[in-house]
This record gives C-alpha cells, structure tokens and sequence, in this order.
C-alpha cells in the first residue's frame, strides 16, 4: 500500500515543495531547512551538485555555475549551461525533482515512483510535455499534471454541498495567474484564467531596491547600481525588508562597509515604512486587478457571484493584497493556508484521489479570535475611549507576528497603558481582556509621539506583546501563555464551528476529536497513506523550525556578540534535526528559546 503512494509537487519558479497524505490530510515534508526547496540548482567548486538553499546561496558569487527560474525556459527548445555543460530546462528540473523525490522516501522510509506534478494554468501543451519528461527523468511517473489554480482549490474543498465559485489569486515570485474555478461535486473546473508572466514578488523587489539606491545616491553621491557586490548584497536585504513589511510596520536596512568614497568606507543605514513600500507597489497590484476583472468578464460572473478568494503564492502575504482584493471583491479573502504550500498539499489531494484513498478537508492553526488593543480614538474632535484596534486579525495562521504604530495622545505623556483584547467588536467592552501593561519613561516630546506595538502569537498560542517608543527604542514586554487554554476550552466550540464553516466538515467524528485536542494532527480517519511518518517527530521538527525562524529574526537586533552566540545555537539546532535526535533538540530548543526571549527583552 505504502508502495504506492503517490506524492504531490509543486515545481514552482522561485520554490518547489513536496507533499502526502498522512492521518487523512496533506502535508508538506519539511528537510532541515524547512519545507521550502529553492528552485535553484548549481555545481559547486568540485563539481558537486547543489539543489536549493545551498545551490541559492552560492548564486551571488558564482552565477555560471547556478541555474535559477528554469521554469520560465521549459517546453524551449534551448540548452542551458551549468559549469560548462549544456543541460535541457527538462534536467534541470529534474534535479529539483529528483531531489524532492529523496526528501519524501527519506521522510516516508520507502521508494516514492509516483507523482501529481502542478503546472501553472497558462502553459501550453509543450510546457506540459517538458513537466512530465523531467518528472520521468527524475524516475517519477507522472500520474498527472494539474493546473496550480485547481490544486490550491482542492486543498480547500471539492465537495462544497452546493456549487460555489471561488477566485484563485496567484502571486508568486516571478509570475502572477488569477483564475475563476467552479467546484461541484468534486469536479474542479477553471472558467477562467488571467495573468502576466513578467509580475511578481521579484517586481516588488525591484522597486525597494531602486528606491534605496536612489536615497543612498542622494545622501553620499555613490550609485550602487553599479557596483556588482553591493548590488548583489541589496537585493538580498531588500527582499528579506519587503517579507518583514508583511508583518512590520517599519524596517531597516543595515548594510556594513557597501561601497567606498575616496578611501572611506561608506555603510548603509535606511529605514523603511510599510506606507512607503505600498505607495511604491500599488501600480502594480492595480495592474492585478485588471487581470482580475478580465478573468471575470471572460468567465461571464460578476464580484458578488464569487463565493471565495483563495490566496496562492509567497507574495501574498503582502497586507495591501489583502486590502485591496477585499476592497474590489467585497468580501474578506482566506489566507488560512499558508500560501506557499497551498499548491503542493493540493497535488497530494489530487495525487490520493487517483490513489482511492479517502481525505478529509485541510485544517490549520489559526487564531479563532482577532487579538489586538484598546485605543482612544478621535472623530470630529470627540474623544472616543475603548476603540478596539486589531493587530492580528482572526483565522490567521500560525505562528504570527503583526506590529503596527500607535501614538500618544497629550504632549509629554511619559506612561501608556497597552490594555489587550480578544473579540471581534469595535468597543473593547465586549471583547474579552486578556492582558495589560505599562510602558513607562516615555520621551518627553509633544503629540504624537510613535509606540510599536508587536505581538508574537506561537504555535502553542502563546502570545507575547512588545510595546517600544520608536523614538528612542525604550521597550516593555509581557507574555500572555493562558490563550492556547482559552482557546482549548472557551472558544473552542466556537472554532470548530468556524472551521467546519469554511472546509464544510461532515465527518463528525474528527470533529469530536478536535473537541477533545484543538490539535489539527488529530483530525482524519485511519492513516490512509504514509503511515510511517512519526507525527511526534514531526511536531518536534516544526517547533524547531518555527524557533529557528524567531532566531532568526532576534538576531537581527542583537549586538554582535549575542548574535554569535544565537548563531552557534541555531547551528547547533540544525544539526541536531538533521541527525533526527529528539533529546538535544528539545535541550537547544530551551537554550535557544531563554536567549530569544533575553533579546527580546533587551
Ligand atoms: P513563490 O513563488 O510562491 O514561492 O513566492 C515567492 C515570492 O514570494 C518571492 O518574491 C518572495 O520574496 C515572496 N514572499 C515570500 N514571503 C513573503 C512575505 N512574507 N511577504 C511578502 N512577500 C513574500
């Protein structure tokens, strides 16, 4: 039965992912690194061949021996070179294959032989054929190819109980496809697909980058256009600024020794604005729309006739993608999946219906509730108290990190009382309070004086709230670890039923188990397919992810010393997963996690 199994691939531009069906539902298999491969491939200085983060992290320095984005050449009649040798789109690709084939037997402990294989809508037949020659290359057969819009619909539901429409807004790194999908009784059928080959993520990249160049010529007469290293160096800190602003409010950018003056070592220092970066990026995404509303004029149905939008792509993430669709549609958009795995977990499903094997609707962590602050607001010079202002809004997945910029509200206020809630109303008198704290020893400066408010919801639902004037960077913290008790006993029932509400549950009996757990793992029937996946070791290897990732990002705002000594840990965490030992992961994670939570407190 094991033998069988058929895997679910995501052969993305800019990543790729792997993924099956275990305990009902689908899931992508995550290496040490993650579950992301880069679709990047390269040879290194022996010769040895380097398939994603590794193949990518050489790129800046040695871009002859590295191929990135050969999707975009596939069905060519071209040759690419890598290290001297000519090699077709279909080897390179399959390399990427190959190597996610190795992840899945790893993960599975057997031989994986065959594959669902996702393609964008728009590819003609010849891109088709060339997809499944590398698959084949890659010693996969290729039970089919699906359309990535019809995959992403899948892993939401293919048995609605009445007929619905659903827009799938696709926004990867280097391509951008928006379709119109109708599903009824486990037919998925696309009506409609638009999109623009040369718009993605990488756009967005772009616009940061000439921006900062453009700040940094004017200030020291030096353009780092056209300076290859530094230039190389840019992008890479302009791409990860861009992924911040998704949950930030204001970034910056730190780059030591970038270019010279007349001898004189120059660093680039910049802050960046999450309004400034959405000024920069609105003319594109209003191109977007433009594609939306013809993929709806071609499929003959209006906004309202859309039942739901399904977010597909890495730079959907984007809050003012968000802003902007609700705004066109009218109508929230769900982003409960995460964005970037969409595509694979719905090959899987795909992959397990040919199989014959039953799968349930895909669920995940999300916080049933919107957290946020109570705020003073003021309309028409009235003062209004207790205004709930959200930070992170309801059904986001976790774990989640939000900040957004608050203000004094009386000159020389040198106290602010951070008053946090759960709920869904305007008026913080009818949501829940879940916490409080005092940030004292403000400036004293006149009104508005700026305070960032971040919160730090975790796996666990544990959150930590950090309030800090922008000012001078004076910071207060307090952590909140009763929500995941609340949200296991008080709300629960109200999750399951916002949950059974969007994947239409009709199987009671998980339903029941979710009840007892509030863990998605739980749900499903039987193990249908890989049954040889530990779902502890795979919790095990997702919280050491998500803490490497928090590493990550505390790291940032360390001094060099603690930096170091983060990344030794990180290091250290790694190799602990990749040597799948239990125990010294679990005694890193606390180390790890007691230093994440010193810097944060710093
Ligand atoms: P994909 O092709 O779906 O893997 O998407 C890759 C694109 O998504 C790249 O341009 C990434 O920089 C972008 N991306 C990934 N994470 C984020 C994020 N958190 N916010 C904005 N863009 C992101």
């Amino acid at each position: 039965m094991s033998q069988d199994v058929i895997v679910g691939i995501d052969l993305g531009t800019t990543n790729s992912e792997v993924a099956v069906i275990r305990d009902g539902h689908p899931h992508v298999i995550s290496d040490e690194n993650g579950p992301i491969l880069p679709s990047v491939v390269g040879l290194d200085a022996q010769g040895k061949l380097l398939v994603g983060r590794a193949a990518r992290n050489q790129s800046i320095l040695a871009p002859d021996r590295t191929v990135r984005s050969i999707k975009r050449r596939m069905g060519q009649d071209i040759t690419v070179s890598l290290g001297g040798e000519k090699y077709t789109p279909q080897e390179i690709s399959a390399m990427i294959l190959r190597s996610l084939k190795q992840r899945a037997e790893q993960s599975l402990g057997h031989p994986v032989r065959k594959a669902v294989i996702t393609v964008p809508a728009f590819f003609n037949d010849g891109q088709r054929q060339a997809t499944r020659e590398a698959g084949e290359l890659a010693g996969l057969e290729v039970v089919r190819i699906i359309n990535e819009p019809t995959a992403a619909v899948l892993t939401y539901d293919s048995h609605p109980p009445e007929m619905e429409r659903l827009l799938v807004y696709d926004l990867g790194g280097g391509t951008f496809d928006v379709s119109v999908a109708q599903v009824e009784a486990g037919v998925v059928e696309i009506l409609s697909s638009h999109g623009d080959t040369q718009l993605g993520g990488d756009d967005f990249d772009q616009l940061l980058f000439d921006h900062v160049c453009d700040r940094f010529q004017k200030d020291q007469g030096v353009d780092l256009r056209t300076i290859p290293v530094a230039k190389s160096r840019l992008l890479h800190a302009v791409e990860e600024a861009k992924k911040q602003l998704s949950s930030e409010a204001v970034v910056s950018i730190t780059l030591e020794f970038i270019a010279e003056k007349q001898g004189v070592p120059l660093n680039l220092v910049q802050e960046i604005g999450r309004d400034d970066y959405e000024q920069l990026i609105e003319p594109l995404l209003v191109k977007t729309l433009h594609c939306l509303d013809a993929a709806l004029t071609d499929a003959k149905l209006s906004a309202y006739e859309i039942s739901k939008v399904l977010l597909v792509g890495g730079a959907t993430r984007t809050p003012l993608i968000h802003r902007m669709l609700t705004e066109r549609l009218g109508r929230p958009v769900l982003a409960e999946i995460e964005p970037d795995l969409a595509v694979a977990m719905g090959a899987a499903v795909q992959g397990a219906l040919i199989a014959g094997v039953d799968v349930g609707p895909v669920l995940v962590d999300i916080t049933p509730h919107t957290l946020g602050i109570a705020t003073l607001s003021r309309q028409f010079g009235d003062e209004i108290p207790d205004v709930f202002s959200p930070i992170i809004e309801r059904n986001t997945p976790l774990p989640a990190t939000r900040t957004q910029i608050y203000t004094t509200a009386v000159d020389n206020q040198t106290a602010a009382e951070i008053e946090i809630f759960q709920g869904e109303d305007e008026d913080t008198n009818y949501n829940t309070r879940v916490g409080q704290f005092l940030i004292e020893g403000l400036a004293e400066v006149p009104a508005p004086n700026q305070i960032l408010v971040k919160f730090d919801l975790d796996l666990n639902g544990i959150l930590r709230v950090t309030a800090t004037e922008r000012h001078t960077g004076l910071a207060k913290q307090v952590v909140i670890d009763s929500m995941i008790e609340r949200f296991r006993t008080q709300e629960r029932a109200g999750a399951v039923e916002r949950l059974d509400r969007f994947f239409e549950s009709e199987a009671d009996e998980a339903a029941t188990e979710f009840h007892d757990s509030f863990d998605v793992e739980a749900l499903g029937a039987e193990p249908a397919q890989a049954a040889s996946v530990d779902p502890a070791w795979q919790n095990a290897l997702d919280a050491a992810h998500a803490l490497i990732a928090r590493a990550e990002n505390a790291e940032r705002n360390a001094s060099a010393e603690d930096a170091k000594e983060l990344r030794a840990l990180v290091t250290d965490l790694r190799q602990a997963i990749s040597e799948r030992s239990e125990e010294t992961i679990r005694t890193i994670s606390a180390e790890v996690e007691d230093l994440v939570f010193y810097l944060q407190d710093q």
